[in-house]
């Protein structure tokens, strides 16, 4: 997949529906986890103030255009992305194209019962996605630690963290040993936005 520099920051240049159909087929292929930032200006402004932030990003598998602005600064940069891919989005699309009886989500993050919550609209609306499980990000299943034991239990195909940037990053790379053939994605506020 090609990637367009924003500030030094690679982003992947597809169409949401190819980098669906990428990473899925990719998940079953890779035996150390994907991970992606979906990055609105406001993450890739954190990258250029925090080097430790930005090497996050450098060594995630893809960052993709969240935010609309993303996809103007690479316009006037005169490297077009093709579409933006806004995390949302990618939450349905992955849920979407859940093999039956096959594909399992965790969801971890949000106040307590929001991701609960999302997971109980999510199989409303798409009842091929098995979810395995869902943690708060506010410790009501304990620290990151142990949410990440738990997980690791359960060894889901695609792992959604939304604990907001940098929070989200962070734990997935601090993370990410001890999972294969698997997704891991910061959403974000997707789950405030699916819940209500
Ligand atoms: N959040 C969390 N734990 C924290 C801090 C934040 O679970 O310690 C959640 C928060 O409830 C919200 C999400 O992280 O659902 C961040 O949403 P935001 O809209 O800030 O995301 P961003 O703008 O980073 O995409």
């Amino acid at each position: 997949m090609k990637k367009v520099p924003i500030l030094n920051i690679p982003i992947s240049n597809t169409t949401k529906h190819q980098f669906i159909e990428e990473i899925v087929s990719n998940i079953q292929t890779n035996d150390t986890p994907i991970k992606v930032v979906t990055a609105n200006p406001e993450i890739i402004m954190l990258a250029k103030e925090n080097p430790r932030y930005e090497q996050l990003l450098l060594e995630s598998d893809h960052v993709v255009a969240d935010g609309i602005g993303v996809v103007i600064g690479a316009k006037m940069l005169d490297t077009p992305l093709q579409e933006r891919i806004p995390g949302y989005e990618l939450v349905h699309g992955f849920l979407e194209n859940a093999a039956p009886g096959h594909d399992t989500f965790y969801f971890y993050g949000g106040k307590p019962g929001i991701a609960a919550e999302a997971a109980k609209k999510a199989m409303e609306l798409y009842p091929q996605a098995k979810i395995v499980g869902c943690s708060d990000g506010y410790g009501g299943d304990g620290d990151g630690d142990t949410v990440a034991q738990k997980i690791e239990a359960l060894q889901p195909h695609h792992i959604f963290v939304a604990l907001g940037a940098p929070k989200q990053e962070e734990w997935i790379a601090e993370h990410a040993h001890r999972f294969s053939h698997t997704l891991m994605m910061g959403v974000g506020g997707s789950f405030d936005v699916l819940s209500g």
